[in-house]
């Protein structure tokens, strides 16, 4: 059998649930589930969290149905709302509740005679410049909703462009516009995202929508004492398949990027681009063998990549190799780190393992 598993701890999973919720304890925290929950598999993950969080986030009907058909019973938000009218007669008779962004989901809403009147989470774009009303359209809609038969409770949601950056401007400004709407409108808020629910508490509100920390992202630009205790969920998880001793000068793989700079140990690994592993990897980037740190040496190849593994004592056909995630030894080795040497973020990394690495849950599933 090949060696590559993504193993899914889900005692780090709620460990990181907690966490949300211990930053802000005046708010209710819905684990963003969404994409499969970040590519840990959306149902096992809901199971794992069925008594901590009172609700779920997806981004679309597909992904709530999927979870009544497995048996959660919480609410589940849409966070996208529906994407065609008739999709409102499943979120009725399965209890989702909705964010409306976009005028023809307003109509179709006050249009519609529910069993159930509907939650509903009305979105305003307040700097993002993607999805939800402008802010001063928000009122006449928000006041429209509060008023319609078929809409239950009425939130106020929105999302921050630039919340994981230290030191910023814009976010205060969407922030600030959101604190006027809500006094006038006396709405409760769901506002924040991970990085806000880690880094600014002024953002915290009724409901808070954490999704990639719950994965052991940190998702700041700064680190904090918080982020630090984050503990990774997915361990992607393979071993060397072969060894080849290269004199100084000799490259390695598909246009020979990379060449020994001296007498050199190179470990073939069961894992490529062809699991989701990222082919823009560059020379250096961490990979754990044995629980030790060493390097990605040359191109990733569909099936296999290389690593330097010359300082790594008893570096053997078989040894672990981690890609990220936690070693045997307790050494960790971050996604966040991985997705810098790659070009790009976390949530790439995580939603994009592909199917062929199997997952493989370990801790209480209750
Ligand atoms: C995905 C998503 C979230 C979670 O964002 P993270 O950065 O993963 O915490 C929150 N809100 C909305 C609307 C989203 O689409």
């Amino acid at each position: 059998m090949r060696p590559l598993v993504a193993d899914i701890d889900l005692d780090a999973l709620r460990h990181n649930y907690q966490l949300a919720c211990r930053c802000a304890p005046q708010s209710r925290s819905v684990a963003v589930i969404k994409a499969d929950a970040y590519g840990h598999g959306a149902l096992a993950c809901a199971q794992a969290l069925e008594e901590h969080a009172p609700a779920f986030a997806v981004a679309c009907i597909e992904e709530a149905l999927a979870l009544r058909q497995g048996g959660i019973t919480q609410p589940i938000i849409l966070l996208e709302g529906i994407f065609s009218a008739d999709e409102l007669s499943l979120v009725d008779t399965h209890g989702f509740w909705i964010a409306v962004h976009t005028q023809w989901q307003v109509d179709t809403l006050l249009a519609a005679t529910p069993r159930q009147p509907i939650p509903v989470w009305l979105k305003v774009d307040s700097g993002m410049h993607r999805l939800g009303f402008d802010i001063d359209e928000a009122a006449a809609i928000w006041g429209q909703l509060s008023a319609a038969p078929s809409v239950a409770t009425l939130h106020l949601m929105s999302h921050f462009a630039t919340a994981d950056a230290h030191d910023n401007h814009y976010f205060s400004q969407q922030m600030a516009q959101l604190e006027t709407l809500a006094r006038e409108l006396e709405a409760p808020l769901c506002l924040a995202n991970s990085p806000a629910t880690l880094a600014w508490p002024i953002a915290h509100g009724d409901w808070n929508r954490p999704g990639v920390m719950l994965y052991g992202s940190d998702p700041l630009e700064v680190a904090n004492e918080i982020t630090q205790q984050l503990q990774p969920v997915m361990t992607l998880r393979s071993e060397i398949i072969a060894l080849r001793e290269l004199e100084k000068g000799e490259p390695v793989g598909y246009s020979g990027r990379w060449r020994a700079p001296r007498r050199s140990l190179i470990a073939v690994v069961a894992c490529g681009y062809g699991d989701g592993y990222d082919r823009h990897a560059v020379d250096g980037t961490p990979v754990l063998v044995n629980g030790q740190r060493c390097a990605i040496a040359g191109k990733v190849s569909m099936d296999m990549l290389t690593v330097d593994v010359t300082d790594v004592p008893g570096a053997a056909i078989g040894s672990e190799v981690i890609l990220w995630g936690k070693a045997s030894n307790g050494e960790i080795l971050s996604v966040d780190e991985v997705a810098r040497c790659c070009d790009t973020i976390s949530y790439t990394l995580l939603t994009g393992v592909l199917p062929r690495a199997p997952r493989r849950y370990h801790g209480r599933s209750d």
